[in-house]
């Protein structure tokens, strides 16, 4: 926080107007963007609703017309543009940001948080139940989100698209019409990508730094509604801010300040949560790895070819029938594209099966290296969060294969992706090691070193996962 706080270059002991209605003016790049974010919302909430118009218009239109011809491009069949936009530009993109500037998609852009925002300043307004509070939902709803868009492959087809986005979408509404007054229950709680988000702003080279102590000396001052009800005066990370800006000079003690990516994961004052954990080793981590690669692995193949086999000599051939419907498992017959209840069946298993061994394999050694560290370590859940910057380079290398592939499909050269590859996992492995290295800092040297040892095995794993998957598949 001192880190933060020294970033801002007026003290705020020496704002003037301390007590005053509106917080002082400030000077400086990052509190002065946060100052136009405040002051400039009601422009922000025009640009929210032309996202909405846009993402409305791309879920929908497609959705409706015939799956786009072989010859078609980008450039001119809107269902080519929607899913490129989608899932070329949009995910990777909102990823990038959140790592570089928080949750700033969050906050300023996304239509969802926009939608369920605006239904719950007309809904009824009813206090959150403690079901909705439950903190396994942001894994529980990623796992069950990733693997549902791959039965009904969400990443090729509009309809898809429309189910999961448009369903998650009025499920968003719903929730803002029942719960919470002018706030985003539905982000804080249920969102299926609220886990990943929290898990990337943690690496975030901007925030919100809350002045304590300016906070505590200040007079009285209009509340601000922060509508994923953060706790404001309380506020030490990035993870629950959708940096809005609206608290921005709140009690002059609020501020947009850089501070250092690895700031906020070596803070000991911040404490662990260990659905965060999970989140990174079993979701982002693990099932989200397997559901990047399985279409191109040689390891499903084998494991439904065997299957197929085994199925017909023992006369089970129900499994190898192709008749569900497009919501269930994917069926687009004028693509050559059916899914029969064994692709579903060995996807699920693939997907929940291999995420499972890899989140497995991940905790067995951050685990070791935590044990091997001892009382004087930093204990298992904080030095796993030292896999965030791995996580983010993982899962960003995993969406822009989407956008890799849309770009070859339209015959863009790009062979020299591979170092640029290596170069974003590396550099995610690295900044994990260096973080397990700082977090360790206190224990004996041999023990250190051997801890760092043990912790390097995650890194590893990914590693090779990825340069398998790049390389060799
Ligand atoms: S704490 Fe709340 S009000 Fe402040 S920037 Fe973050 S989301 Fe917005």
């Amino acid at each position: 926080m001192a880190d933060s706080l020294a970033s801002i270059p007026v003290t705020m002991s020496t704002l003037a107007g301390r007590g005053a209605a509106h917080p002082a003016p400030v000077s400086g790049f990052w509190p002065g963007i946060g100052e136009a974010l405040r002051r400039y919302r009601p422009w922000i909430l025009g640009l929210q609703w032309l996202v909405v118009l846009g993402y409305a218009t791309l879920l929908v239109v497609p959705a409706w017309l015939p799956l786009p011809a072989e010859d078609s491009h980008l450039w001119n069949d809107i269902s080519r543009f929607a899913q490129f936009a989608f899932w070329g530009l949009w995910w990777p993109g909102v990823m990038v940001a959140t790592v570089s500037l928080g949750r700033v998609w969050c906050g300023v852009l996304c239509p969802e948080g926009a939608l369920t925002e605006w239904a719950s300043r007309r809904g009824l307004g009813l206090p959150v139940p403690r079901w909705m509070k439950w903190s396994g939902w942001p894994l529980f709803a990623f796992l069950c989100t990733t693997t549902y868009g791959q039965l009904i492959s969400v990443y090729e087809y509009p309809k898809a698209a429309l189910l999961i986005l448009g369903g998650s979408t009025l499920a968003a509404i719903a929730v803002g019409l029942v719960y919470g007054k002018g706030s985003r229950i539905w982000c804080r709680h249920l969102c299926p990508a609220n886990g990943v988000f929290a898990l990337l702003a943690k690496i975030a080279p901007l925030h919100y730094a809350v002045d304590r102590a300016a906070w505590e000396a200040h007079g009285p001052q209009k509340y601000v509604d922060c509508a994923p009800l953060v706790d404001i005066r309380r506020m030490k990370g990035a993870s629950d801010c959708h940096a809005c800006g609206k608290c921005s000079g709140h009690r002059d003690a609020v501020w947009l300040s850089a501070r250092k990516p690895w700031a906020e994961i070596l803070d000991v004052t911040i404490k662990p949560k260990l659905r965060d954990v999970w989140m990174l080793l079993f979701g982002v981590l693990g099932i989200a790895t397997m559901a990047f690669q399985w279409s191109s692995s040689p390891i499903l193949i084998d494991i439904k070819m065997s299957t197929a086999e085994w199925l017909l000599d023992h006369g089970h051939d129900l499994l190898l029938q192709n008749d569900a419907p497009w919501w269930l498992l994917t069926h687009f017959p004028e693509a050559n594209d059916v899914f029969t209840w064994l692709d579903g069946a060995v996807i699920v298993a693939y997907l929940v099966g291999g995420g499972a061994a890899l989140g497995v394999a991940l905790t067995a050694a951050t685990a070791i290296a935590a044990r091997i560290a001892g009382n004087d370590g930093p204990g298992f859940a904080r030095l796993a969060l030292g896999l965030v910057p791995l996580g983010a380079a993982s899962v960003i290398l995993g969406l822009s294969m989407l956008t890799i592939s849309h770009l070859k499909a339209e015959h863009l050269s790009l062979d020299w992706l591979g170092l640029p590859r290596l170069g974003l996992l590396a550099a995610g492995a690295l900044f994990s090691l260096f973080l397990a290295w700082r977090l360790t800092h206190g224990v004996r040297l041999t023990r250190r070193i051997a801890s760092l040892l043990a912790f390097a095995a995650a890194p590893a794993l990914m590693a090779q996962i990825w340069t398998t998957v790049f390389f060799v598949w």
